[in-house]
């Protein structure tokens, strides 16, 4: 089962992604993990990376890929894995299938949760967190008993930088400009499943469960 997981900021990708992993046993293998495990192992391709990082520059696609493939040839993924955060381009895109073709394996589905714009935007601006002891509150999910307020110390709930409207709004904007391209390639190529991302965490995860067992025949 080898499969990409798409989904804007919000929509609940992460806890899809433990779901698949719990269920089928694929390794989830996110961007950001992946870099991490490279630099700490000090690996050639990871040290490339680290030397880009530590410049504030973006690390080129041939590191990433390479970094992919190293990870891609691991043994856990011989049954299948799960992909988060890459590709993030077309161009990323196109390289892995080079690579999977040369790996001779094939992707079977891009699973992509999808949520309207507003409704990720309601979603990230609706965290608070308490300054003193850290309790994170959600105006629609999980509300303080009085607005504002933290339940088990009373004191008032703030919003970080990153859940600010201007800062999530920017967010968005930016990763549906990344993401669009990439979402009409898979289109174009017939892996793309687009889920509802708008149900209820369990409905969102009987869908894709759902469309992975059929994929299995
Ligand atoms: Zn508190």
């Amino acid at each position: 089962m080898n499969l990409i997981l798409m989904g804007l900021p919000g929509a609940g990708k992460g806890t899809q992604a433990d779901k698949i992993v719990e269920k089928y046993g694929v390794p989830h293998i996110s961007t950001g993990d992946m870099f991490r495990a490279a630099i700490k192992n000090e690996t050639e391709l990871g040290l490339k990376a680290k030397a880009y990082m530590d410049e504030g520059a973006l690390v080129p696609d041939e590191v990433t890929i390479g970094i992919v493939r190293e990870r891609l040839s691991q043994d856990d993924c011989k049954k299948g894995f799960l992909l988060d955060g890459f590709p993030r381009t077309v161009a990323q895109a196109s390289a892995l299938e080079i690579m999977l073709q040369e790996m001779e394996r094939s992707l079977d589905h891009v699973v992509y949760i999808k949520v309207p714009k507003e409704d990720l935007f309601k979603r990230l601006t609706g965290r608070w967190i308490c300054p003193t002891c850290g309790t994170a509150y959600h105006e629609q999910f999980n509300p303080p008993k009085e607005k504002g307020k933290c339940d088990k110390d009373g004191s008032e709930l703030i919003q970080r930088d990153d859940d600010k409207p201007e800062t999530v709004d920017k967010r968005l904007e930016v990763n549906l400009e990344q993401t669009k391209p990439l979402v009409d390639f898979y289109e174009d190529k017939g892996y793309l499943r687009n889920i509802d991302g708008q149900q209820e965490i369990d409905q969102v995860f009987t869908e894709v469960d759902k469309l992975l067992q059929e994929s299995r025949g």
